[in-house]
């Protein structure tokens, strides 16, 4: 599953791909807009919010280049679910991944173009609405708006949820996947499933996963290299091996979510193993 910093990557490595250029083809397999041709249209800029991907675009002026205007402009918008992918490609290079798995291309005049696979959301709004599907994120961790404050007060709206849960709910706060939910838990010696309301130094955990997040967006990882010695992970994906900490072997459960029903576009709630180290992290 890819966690915020992955899709603060992919946004930049598009941008620096397509930012600024206008586009000579698009191709978008979903069928509501199969139709659509974005050719002759400009990427102004390609952003992530939370773990949503945004390409905003401009119409063409008369003169050919990118409209002034902000009216008509029109955003691209995709979340990566569990399997997807943007990959950027120089001219006449091949995909690195199965044709019938892409979703959307987009082809800029020089070559360079940028493929999504397999994408858990793909759709294309006006700018101007993009509030409609990303509005109910929290502060972003990896954004502009962060506000670590505001994370807290979301997060503290329902003390009785484990703060595994709450943390992972892109409401609250967005950015954090499964690993980083773990990882921050491990490194706050809190046990995911305390609840929010007990959680000693909630403070804390925002401010480290800040932290985690910051210190990874810039560095290439995988989706199973972690943060701990080595590259490893401190606890997820560990079960059965002895806590870097302490050697105490650590645990994995699962953690059942009280408000089911959240899809993609929310909380990616679905995804309930944890690990933990059991004496590293008691359950208060
Ligand atoms: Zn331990």
């Amino acid at each position: 599953m890819p966690e915020g910093d992955n899709v603060y990557q992919a946004a930049r490595r598009m941008q620096a791909a397509l930012g600024g250029k206008r586009l000579a083809a698009s191709d978008f397999r979903v069928p509501a807009f199969a139709t659509l041709d974005l050719a002759g249209w400009t990427v102004l800029e390609v952003v992530s919010r939370g773990k949503h991907l945004l390409h905003r675009l401009a119409p063409p002026a008369p003169d050919g280049g990118p409209s002034p205007s902000p009216e008509g402009r029109l955003s691209i918008h995709s979340h990566l679910s569990m399997e997807g992918s943007w990959q950027v490609y120089g001219a006449g290079e091949r995909w690195r991944k199965p044709a019938h798995t892409a979703r959307a291309a987009l082809r800029a005049e020089d070559g360079t173009s940028a493929v999504g696979f397999s994408l858990g959301v793909l759709e294309v709004i006006p700018t101007a609405e993009e509030g409609s599907v990303v509005g109910h994120l929290g502060p972003d961790l990896l954004g502009p708006d962060w506000d670590a404050a505001r994370a807290e007060a979301n997060l503290r709206a329902e003390p009785e949820r484990a703060v595994g849960l709450a943390l992972l709910d892109q409401r609250n706060l967005a950015g954090i996947g499964n690993i980083y939910r773990c990882e921050v838990c491990f490194l706050g010696r809190v046990h995911p499933a305390t609840p929010v309301g007990r959680v000693p130094d909630l403070p804390g955990i925002v401010a480290m996963a800040k932290r985690l997040l910051e210190a990874n967006k810039a560095r290439p990882r995988n989706t199973v290299g972690g943060f701990g010695p080595r590259n490893s992970t401190w606890v997820y994906g560990r079960a059965g091996q002895p806590c870097l900490r302490c050697r105490t072997r650590i645990e994995h459960a699962t953690l059942a979510e009280p408000t089911p029903g959240t899809g993609p576009l929310l909380g990616e709630t679905r995804e309930r193993d944890i690990w933990f180290c059991p004496s590293c992290q008691p359950l208060l």
